[in-house]
């Protein structure tokens, strides 16, 4: 089959590859209809996670159609239209038994962070096998472990362009408004307009949120935040950020702040950071209200310097943090589609054949021509 792979850094080619095959009772296989490219892989593109191997096939956002059915296989069908979480999990380990599908302690098994980070999460489609992941989406076919656990039924109602959003970034948005605890009647910010960040926004509005603000310094982005979400843009370069959100939010600062900017622009290499990194989450800790709440999202995050942890203790803020996570979420996600509550195919801004995938990153990569996600057909 035909697969999108990393050929090493910034270089990436459609390539021959042989076909998926089930290797366990409760794999199936999917064959790709869409898939979509996140900033979670840009690290990896850029040849700074020394642990990738050339060949490897990219993308962990992909819906398709089930081919074949493992044995142990009870809730899907061949033909059956299916959406893909991007975590790998069991569905049986203490982990996910408690809910955390993306700390599964089995759907892993790459412990190359171990060393600076403890036990490895749960594994990803599209990252390299050394770090727990698995062969991606950017593919013809593809092999879904725990098929049971990781694939969702997509409803007739609801197009393979919005569906696709369901796989990771919406669920993505979903679960950091479900972490920063967002009430009604919240201030909630948001750092980076992309699409993790606009569809945090629309989940923040959706949960009855009196002010979202999304904060990012491309016009083309806030343009859309102003039109989709029913958020509030701001203008990173041209507006004191800071000020301007303490002047929103009754001169307290936002209850919620969720830093969605995806990994620093330039890290040394993974999993550490250059200087650069953390500038959002460095402003969000600035920015939130005494006693309030930081919410970190995002795959591919390093470590970052300079983090102000006085400020979290002083205040006495909650952080947390979520990568790969909320896929209990999806068939919620997936009725709000149907019923027309959540669109979000507009930010598939680019869609091109698989094999124009390094020009479908590059744009991505590059923000160019108005991008904010490439969708891929195989
Ligand atoms: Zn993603
Ligand atoms: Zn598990």
């Amino acid at each position: 089959m035909r697969a999108l792979c990393w050929e090493g850094a910034g270089a990436l080619a459609v390539r021959e590859v042989p076909d998926p095959e089930l290797r366990n009772a409760h794999d199936m296989i999917v064959r790709v209809r869409r898939s979509m490219t996140c900033g979670g892989d840009l690290p990896l593109l850029a040849g700074r996670v020394p642990e990738a191997a050339a060949g490897e096939v990219l993308g962990h956002e992909f819906l398709g159609e089930v081919v074949e059915v493992g044995p142990g296989v009870r809730r899907h069908r061949l033909a059956d239209r299916v959406v893909v979480g991007a975590a790998v999990a069991c569905g049986a380990c203490w982990f996910c038994r408690q809910g955390l599908l993306a700390c599964c302690d089995n759907g892993t098994g790459g412990a190359a962070a171990e060393p600076e980070w403890g036990p490895p999460a749960a594994g990803c489609y599209g990252r390299p096998t050394r770090l727990g992941g698995f062969a991606g989406g950017h593919a013809e076919y593809v092999r879904v472990p725990y098929a049971d656990v990781g694939a969702y039924p997509v409803p007739e109602e609801v197009d393979d362009d919005r569906a696709v959003f369901a796989a990771d970034a919406a669920p993505a948005g979903w679960h950091g408004v479900e972490l920063g605890g967002v009430a009604p009647g919240d201030v909630v910010a948001v750092w980076g307009a992309g699409a993790v960040g606009q569809l945090t926004a629309g989940a923040a509005v959706a949960r009855g949120a009196a002010r979202v603000i999304v904060v990012d310094e491309h016009d083309d982005r806030l343009d859309m935040v102003a039109r989709h979400t029913g958020a509030e843009p701001l203008h990173h370069r041209s507006v004191d950020v800071l000020a301007e959100l303490r002047e929103r939010s009754g001169g307290r600062g936002p209850d919620v702040c969720v830093d969605a900017a995806g990994p620093p622009s330039a890290p040394a290499r993974w999993p550490t950071a250059g200087p650069d990194g953390g500038v959002a989450l460095r402003e969000a800790v600035h920015a939130c209200r005494k006693g309030g709440t930081v919410v970190v999202l995002g795959g591919g995050t390093p470590f970052v310097d300079r983090f102000p942890l006085g400020a979290v203790t002083d205040k006495g803020l909650t952080v947390r943090g979520g990568s790969r996570a909320g896929p209990d979420a999806i068939p919620a996600l997936l009725d709000r589609m149907a019923r027309g509550e959540l669109v979000t195919e507009h930010l598939a801004t680019h869609r091109l054949p698989l094999d124009r995938g390094a020009l479908g990153y590059a744009l991505f990569r590059d923000r160019a021509d108005g991008c904010v996600r490439t969708v891929f057909t195989p």
